[in-house]
């Protein structure tokens, strides 16, 4: 029997009747745009997070591209942000017209370095690249926010990175795409910076059926322009228009899906928290198994190890039905579609060694201590053999 790399299924055959009573709750009173599941879901969302503000939106990346249109960012903006994510980090800064400024990771939690980050705006402001590495056309352009990325579910330095924007006077949006769940200190991920976005995409650790995010923020008057935004930057009236914005909003049947999803996240969280345990038990000394700093947890969108031998590894646990994934093969300064900000090959190291060596196992919290046994004994025999 094929081992998934995610089961959506064990979590759906848990959870059918109340999702299914419901998405029938809906279909019986027709709400289906911004009905009242949304409002309930923001609310729940907002609770859990610990923030004042919660609105739901169409996807990850328009969580994340929302606020950035909020705070005015276009051409001739700089936006830093780190080297090694999910393509769709940087690619709403491109979208905006705005020039992503990558930034190193840290080798240990693959998040961004914050030393780095404050280099890098020195440089910027400067117009030094000796400083750091800078994009081509740097020298016509103003730091305007910085993107941290919680990576693998686990949240960025943001003492650290919150301190660096505040010397420069910049807004932090938290990229808590892969992180809703995770914490640092007594805080939860979506709660640091000016704004977070998350993605409901359903291989995240909270997932709807289809695409769906959440922008999360305790600033009322962003909140306020970022309702506006969401729809078409509608202003008092549904027909009359106040800014360019965008068709964003979330499906009413989608919310209705989440919210037995969210009711049963906590638990989900700890059975995650217990899988990861038990990976780092069973491969600490075969390979390079995943740091948690102290003071905080992940939310394990990703276990994620480091092997010399990847691609061996990958082959010979493929051959044993075990799937894995790259996330991710190329750093986000090397995408080809960035060739133009000309960043050569070697100019952000810790991101390109982690491209070069990282590997993810099954993940989800449906994963029976059989199975974490079977993957911990099929790494070991094929780096043995
Ligand atoms: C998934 C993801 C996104 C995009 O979310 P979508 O819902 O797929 O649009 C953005 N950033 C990161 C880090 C992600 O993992």
């Amino acid at each position: 029997m094929a081992i998934p790399f995610i089961d959506l299924k064990a979590q759906y055959a848990l959870l059918e009747p109340e999702i299914r009573r419901r998405m029938d709750a809906v279909l019986a009173h027709g709400q289906f745009i911004l009905g009242p599941e949304i409002r309930e879901l923001e609310e729940g969302l907002a609770a859990f997070a610990g923030t004042r503000f919660c609105l739901t939106c169409s996807s990850g990346t328009d969580a994340l591209i929302l606020p950035l249109m909020a705070w005015g960012v276009g051409p001739g903006d700089a936006v830093l942000t780190t080297a090694y994510s999910f393509y769709a980090t940087a690619e709403v800064i491109a979208l905006l017209g705005a020039t992503p400024v990558f930034v190193d990771i840290d080798p240990a939690t693959y998040n961004m370095d914050p030393v780095a980050l404050e280099r890098a705006i020195q440089a910027l402001k400067a117009g030094d690249p000796s400083l750091h590495p800078l994009p081509a056309g740097f020298k016509g352009l103003t730091p305007k926010a910085i993107i941290p990325v919680d990576l693998f579910g686990l949240p960025a330095d943001y003492v650290a990175i919150q301190a660096v924007a505040d010397r420069h006077g910049l807004p932090v949006l938290e990229d808590a795409a892969q992180s809703f769940g995770g914490t640092m200190g007594d805080r939860r991920a979506c709660s640091f910076g000016q704004a977070a976005a998350t993605s409901f995409f359903p291989a995240k650790p909270l997932g709807c059926y289809g695409d769906g995010g959440a922008i999360f923020t305790d600033d009322e008057a962003l909140h306020k322009k970022l309702v506006s935004l969401r729809v078409h930057g509608q202003g008092t009236d549904k027909y009359e228009n106040v800014a360019v914005g965008i068709n964003g909003r979330m499906d009413t049947l989608q919310a209705a899906i989440m919210l037995p999803k969210l009711a049963a996240f906590p638990e989900e969280l700890r059975l995650r928290q217990g899988v990861a345990e038990r990976y780092s038990r069973l491969l600490g000394d075969l390979v390079g198994t995943p740091m948690v700093p102290a003071g905080y947890t992940s939310a394990w969108a990703q276990y994620t190890v480091r092997c010399d031998r990847r691609e061996a590894l990958m082959e010979g646990l493929k051959a044993k039905g075990i799937p894995t994934m790259i996330y991710y093969r190329i750093p986000l300064h090397l995408q080809p579609v960035f060739t133009h900000l000309g960043y050569a090959p070697g100019s952000m190291p810790v991101s390109e060694a982690a491209a070069a060596s990282v590997v993810s196992l099954p993940m989800h919290p449906y994963l029976d201590e059989a199975t974490s046994d079977l993957v911990a004994g099929a790494i070991r025999d094929v780096l043995a053999g």
